[in-house]
């Protein structure tokens, strides 16, 4: 089976521009940003979407979130703010089946989302 193309970044046969990782994410910054800081945080295990989590994946994706925190203080967006945001399924506008956070943020971010 061919891997997907998050999990080669993991497996380092794709070098993406790293931002931060630890033993359980890895973040780094999207081919097609949509805002100064657009960077794409990623569970190192594969699950398609966030419907395949389980109650066992929770402390995962709270790491999920710390992972933002850290790329949102490596940015320097701490105190202006930040959007961390999971698309599930095409619905949503997800393209890439292996769950990931966008981290946005060094533009005012509009609310509600389109
Ligand atoms: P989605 O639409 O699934 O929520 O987000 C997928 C994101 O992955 C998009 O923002 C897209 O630009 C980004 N992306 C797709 N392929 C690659 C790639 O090969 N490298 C990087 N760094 N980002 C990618
Ligand atoms: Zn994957």
């Amino acid at each position: 089976m061919t891997a997907c193309i998050f999990c080669k970044m993991v497996s380092g046969e794709i070098q993406p521009d790293v931002v931060y990782e630890d033993d359980d994410v890895l973040a780094f910054r999207d081919l097609n940003p949509q805002a100064p800081t657009h960077v794409l945080v990623i569970p190192k295990k594969h699950y398609s979407t966030t419907n395949e989590l389980q109650p066992e994946d929770a402390e995962l994706m709270g790491r999920l979130v710390l992972g933002a925190q850290k790329v949102a203080e490596i940015d320097g967006l701490s105190e202006q703010g930040y959007r961390m945001v999971l698309n599930c399924n095409e619905g949503a506008g997800q393209t890439v089946f292996h769950i990931h956070m966008h981290v946005l943020g060094g533009r005012r971010m509009n609310w509600p989302p389109g």
